[in-house]
């Protein structure tokens, strides 16, 4: 079934059903044990359960700058030496 679904500020993504705008395509604005999301049709900002947002999501668009390397093996970041 996967992990729990990971979320970075900045991440794009699209869901199943269009917003009223018609535009399927969101911003992650915010974090936490609620979703922000804002519209990239209107603006407009939602706030949705994090179970609601993994079960209406369909697909990444772009992912946020903390998430560029989510696809890589998790591995403890080593400072360089
Ligand atoms: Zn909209």
């Amino acid at each position: 079934m996967g992990g729990p679904l990971e979320l970075f500020l900045g991440d794009e993504v699209r869901l199943r059903k269009p917003h009223p705008c018609g535009s399927h395509d969101w911003t992650v604005v915010r974090l936490g044990a609620d979703i922000g999301l804002r519209c990239q049709g209107c603006e407009h900002k939602v706030l949705l359960p994090r179970r609601t947002l993994e079960k209406r999501l369909k697909s990444f668009i772009r992912r946020g700058a903390e998430g560029v390397d989510v696809a890589a093996p998790a591995v403890d970041a080593e400072p360089a030496r």
